[in-house]
């Protein structure tokens, strides 16, 4: 029998200068001295969550869980999922193998520390997982990840791959298998709903701030009905109303701060309409139903 697919809300829990956006503005070598915000706005998701009894996946940062572990163990003493939004925040693309793996393996650490010992799942800072480093994924499967959340089908400066699948699927191994007792890669492409051609993004963050509320709920409605599971995913200094002050220019500061005040309201309404379920819980489904297998490259 073909499941309804879920809505899924995912969280990156990183602080507001950790955004790609903010690279040049407040540049790594500068993060210990920003004003932090993320533990009193972490709080306020779980608050709201609880008020709709969600619950769902939190991609933690290892630069975050490092610094904050009691925020890891409150997200996790929630009955949350905890799942690896890498250590560092990098842009996978321009990593080395070694470096990436590395990355990984630091922010496992890290969680672990914190009391974390089952991460499953994955989501490359800014959705970085990108030709020419979609082999990336087979080292994901080989660090003992089990499903990956960082292929976006859609157009995009930065990310993106609007031809690959819009669909989960499992990525084949390579030729020469270096773990061939473990499964597949669980790979779960970013929701879109495709109109008139185009796959179009809806549920991330950016979206919610700037589009009204009905918007949402219509391309929200198109994607279901085309059997997407929905995953929003929201930071959470998208529920402040703080605005930092930087050298953006007024265009990028629309876009990285606009609309700030309204997600609350927005994401609260969200929450009582969707059927939720965590990201892990519906891979875990999703290959008792079986899926088709893809190699790489994907398109
Ligand atoms: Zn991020």
């Amino acid at each position: 029998m073909k499941r309804t697919p879920p809505d899924i809300l995912t969280i990156d829990v990183e602080e507001w200068f950790h955004g790609h956006n903010y690279l040049e503005h407040v540049p790594p070598g500068s993060w210990e001295i920003q004003d932090r915000r993320v533990e009193a706005n972490t709080e306020r998701c779980l608050e709201l969550l609880a008020r709709h009894a969600v619950t769902g996946t939190f991609f933690v940062l290892g630069w975050t869980a490092e610094r904050h572990p009691d925020i890891v163990r409150r997200i996790a003493a929630a009955g949350h999922e905890i799942a690896c939004h890498s250590m560092g925040h990098p842009i996978v693309f321009r990593l080395t193998p070694q470096e990436f793996r590395d990355d990984l393996k630091r922010c496992r650490e890290v969680l672990a520390a914190a009391g974390v010992d089952h991460v499953a799942g994955y989501r490359a800072p800014s959705f970085t997982i990108t030709p020419p480093v979609h082999d990336y994924l087979h080292i994901l499967r080989e660090e003992g990840f089990t499903y990956d959340c960082s292929l976006f089908p859609v157009h995009h400066p930065r990310y993106g791959q609007p031809a690959s699948p819009r669909h989960p699927f499992l990525l084949a191994p390579p030729d020469e298998d270096p773990c061939p007792e473990r499964d597949p890669l669980l790979v779960l492409p970013m929701t879109t709903a495709r109109i008139l051609g185009v796959n179009v993004p809806f549920a991330g963050g950016g979206y919610m701030r700037l589009l009204p509320g009905w918007a949402y709920g219509m391309l929200r409605r198109i994607a279901l009905r085309q059997g997407q599971s929905v995953v929003t995913y929201l930071h959470p200094w998208e529920l402040d109303d703080h605005k930092p002050v930087t050298t953006q220019s007024k265009a990028m500061r629309w876009r990285s701060q606009s609309g700030q005040e309204t997600v609350m309201e927005k994401l609260d309404g969200v929450l009582a309409q969707g059927s939720f379920r965590t990201m892990g819980d519906y891979a875990a489904g999703l290959r008792v139903d079986g899926l088709r297998s893809m190699a790489l490259p994907l398109v």
